[in-house]
């Protein structure tokens, strides 16, 4: 048996049926850009694997960091200790972040990221003695797979089986042109009532929707209400942080700053997993009481990893470097050049790009499902030709690392070019 083979013996795969399930091809290497499998086919990974890999696969530089760190101090609790990398990357996070972020909370994963901004809203309230235990997030939305990050996430078919054990949340129309009125609207009326926390929000792009994107006008529109009206506002820039949009955060095209925010995915350059949720000093002041229950009881085994916390130090100095910022341009030039010429194609309904982010959505004859079957044969039609793309639904997006280069990236085009044509 070969890899792929014995992994189905055992493995239980993400989002995946199994009984209807493709095959799952088996990674030996990775390259940059590239991946191989155990037959030696290779594969363009235009996807970044998840949006976590934007500096390339076997990286050197957050290697040797990696190596030194582990050799070093691999791991120490951070209940009750602290050590020199979670001192440097806050302080290193000071420097990139929103002025108004001021305190560091160190956690696993995306989802944990946004469970603790979330409880951090809430408790907030709950030590003050105010009942304000809702929250508001986006339609569509995806904000994790964990139960508070769940219950934020509007995408039904992932919650649905929950619905009846998760936190109560309403929703708010994505302010796409044409729904801005609208969703200001409705976020005005829900404020008044008083019984909010935080909105929480994906900043100018909802990844997991399909790319979904929206101005940033808009969004400081929205904070402003929330501002007005002692709602928390949380940026989850799990997907969007450490150059996606263009900027280092999607936050940076903002003039009205969140009060909390959540960093994940490309954070250690997509190694070691870890996250980050950052907070204002107004948050944080909120737990700090002579009162030990006050405390932000939360925490997990490998807060503040060291090895975690030096993979995002080597991370955030590649990014900060000229050649990582001209790659960024570099890909958005090529991109709009590409969304020129493909927006007239008779089967693309509209496109759209963002930094690095691309998207097309593929004219469809009715509804097309998230895993449906014109995703199947894109998905599969990709694959086959060695480019790693996961569309949703009838929206194929492009996210590649930010090292690809202009041959790789126009062999996506052209592959992209071609599959639309075949469904
Ligand atoms: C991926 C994602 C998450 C969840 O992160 P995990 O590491 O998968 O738990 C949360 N929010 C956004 C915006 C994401 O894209």
């Amino acid at each position: 048996m070969n890899l792929s083979e014995r992994d189905l013996l055992h493995n239980w795969h993400p989002y995946t049926q199994h009984k209807t399930a493709q095959f799952h091809p088996a990674i030996v290497k990775g390259k940059d850009a590239l991946l191989w499998d155990e037959t030696g086919k290779e594969y363009i990974d235009a996807i970044a694997s998840w949006w976590v890999n934007p500096f390339g696969h076997s990286n050197p530089i957050i290697a040797d960091a990696i190596y030194q760190q582990l050799t070093t101090l691999e791991h120490v609790l951070f209940g009750g200790f602290t050590h020199d990398k979670a001192v440097y990357l806050s302080e290193k996070l000071m420097e990139i972040l929103p002025s108004n972020q001021k305190k560091v909370f160190y956690s696993d994963n995306g989802s944990t990221a946004v469970e603790v901004a979330i409880k951090g809203a809430l408790q907030y309230f709950y030590n003050k003695g105010k009942k304000k235990t809702k929250i508001i997030a986006f339609e569509d939305a995806f904000h994790g797979d964990t139960f508070g990050a769940m219950a934020a996430s509007g995408i039904t078919f992932y919650t649905e089986a929950f619905r009846g054990s998760l936190l109560e949340v309403v929703r708010v129309p994505i302010p796409t042109i044409g729904y801005e009125d609208k969703a200001i609207a409705i976020l005005e009326q829900l404020v008044l009532s008083g019984e909010y926390a935080a909105f929480i929000f994906e900043p100018l792009v909802l990844g997991a929707a399909g790319m979904i994107m929206y101005e940033p006008a808009i969004l400081d529109k929205m904070i402003a209400i929330c501002n007005a009206n002692d709602v928390f506002t949380i940026a989850d820039e799990v997907m969007t942080g450490f150059g996606k949009t263009g900027k280092t955060f999607a936050t940076d095209y903002l003039v009205n700053k969140p009060d909390i925010m959540c960093l994940s995915k490309a954070l250690t350059g997509g190694t070691i997993p870890m996250a980050i949720t950052t907070f204002t000093q107004e948050v944080f002041d909120g737990f700090y009481d002579d009162d030990v229950n006050k405390a932000l009881f939360h925490g997990h085994t490998f807060t503040a990893n060291p090895t975690g916390c030096a993979a995002a130090l080597a991370s955030i100095g590649l990014l900060q470097t000229n050649d990582m910022q001209a790659n960024i341009q570099r890909i958005n030039q090529l991109h709009l050049a590409f969304q020129l010429k493909i927006k007239v194609h008779p089967k693309v309904k509209t496109t759209r790009v963002l930094g690095v982010i691309f998207a097309l959505e593929v004219i469809t004859n009715g509804e097309e499902s998230y895993y449906g079957t014109m995703r199947n044969k894109l998905y599969t039609f990709f694959i086959e030709n060695g480019i790693i793309l996961r569309p949703v639904g009838n929206i194929v997006y492009i996210l590649p690392p930010y090292v690809i280069t202009a041959k790789q990236l126009e062999k996506v085009y052209q592959t992209i070019e071609k599959a639309i044509e075949i469904v």
